[in-house]
């Protein structure tokens, strides 16, 4: 099966998503041996984390975030920047640099200072970890490549070991396990296809919100309008309070009932019919507020300034 993806890339040319890049063009499945070991002694020793460009996952953040004990708000602000993940503004969140420079805030001389709790990124470095999913498909497949960047010496050493081995040195599994939701959703949206214009910027923020913004999604999760609509019993409910794993899972299920009307959530009796109503009547002040301001908008696009060419006397813009 893996062949029918490698063959698909290999005949894109100048489209595949691996043009100028460090990936070696081939989809690699578990067992493929590969050559490779970095250790402390290695010439190269800290240059992948010298130059980072590093997106987080759900989980990443979730991990980082409590080894260094603070919010996940704090967290974003101060170790991600926010960026699109596709022309429709799904967000994601990038590690931020040194001030001034490219290297991770966490790099230190000995190596990785939260290496404990390291994003599934830089556990993987140096092979890629692959979600597939074409659009003929209901599941999404896994597969690797291997990055080959010409920094990194790694790959010169004497060491021979199957991708499969080296995940389980590098201990992704629980990482890859914990984001499959996100990735799942990511995928969603990438194969839904061309919408009509963009998602609603509520609908990116409520996945920005769900998906890093954890300490922030269990606020609104305990609000009285959430528990208005949704029907989460009590000792779901105390498990989402104190179990971050929980309430990221509970967030990927969420956004998959909101943003994919997939019924994952068991709505209150009337909570549809009231948000509708919500709906409406906001859509209505918005409606009034237009119109109220449509001729102020009307003229202000057509006159000029008093005294300009333009200028019909209307005093519009003075
Ligand atoms: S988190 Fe650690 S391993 Fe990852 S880039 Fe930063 S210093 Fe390197
Ligand atoms: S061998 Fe590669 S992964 Fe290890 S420190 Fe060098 S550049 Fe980084």
């Amino acid at each position: 099966m893996l062949d029918q993806y490698d063959q698909k890339f290999k005949g894109l040319g100048k489209d595949s998503p691996f043009q100028d890049s460090p990936v070696l063009p081939n989809m690699l499945e578990g067992d493929k041996t590969i050559q490779f070991r970095c250790h402390r002694d290695i010439k190269c020793w800290n240059a992948c984390c010298s130059n980072i460009d590093i997106t987080l996952t759900p989980y990443d953040v979730l991990r980082l975030k409590n080894r260094l004990g603070i919010s996940s708000g704090e967290f974003l602000k101060q170790y991600t920047f926010p960026f699109e993940m596709d022309k429709d503004g799904m967000p994601g969140v990038k590690f931020n640099p040194v001030e001034g420079g490219s290297a991770c805030q966490f790099m230190v001389p000995e190596g990785c200072s939260v290496y404990e709790d390291r994003p599934n990124a830089c556990r993987y470095y140096p092979v890629a970890l692959l979600s597939l999913r074409n659009s003929d498909e209901f599941v999404d497949r896994t597969a690797y490549a291997l990055v080959q960047e010409k920094h990194c010496l790694g790959h010169q050493e004497n060491r021979f070991l199957t991708i499969d081995d080296y995940r389980a040195e590098q201990g992704v599994a629980d990482y890859d396990e914990k984001s499959r939701g996100w990735r799942q959703l990511v995928l969603k949206r990438k194969s839904a296809g061309p919408g009509i214009g963009r998602p609603p910027a509520v609908s990116n923020q409520l996945f920005f919100m769900a998906c890093y913004d954890l300490d922030r999604f269990r606020a609104f999760v305990i609000s009285e309008s959430f528990n208005n609509t949704y029907e989460i019993p009590v000792e779901q409910m105390a498990e989402l309070v104190a179990d971050d794993d929980k309430l990221l899972e509970f967030a990927f299920a969420f956004l998959r009932h909101v943003l994919f009307n997939e019924k994952s959530l068991v709505e209150k009796d009337g909570a549809y019919e009231a948000r509708m109503e919500r709906l409406k009547t906001k859509t209505e002040a918005i409606r009034q507020e237009y119109l109220a301001n449509r001729d102020k908008i009307e003229d202000e696009k057509y006159c000029a300034p008093p005294g300009q060419p333009g200028d019909c006397g209307c005093g519009t813009n003075d």
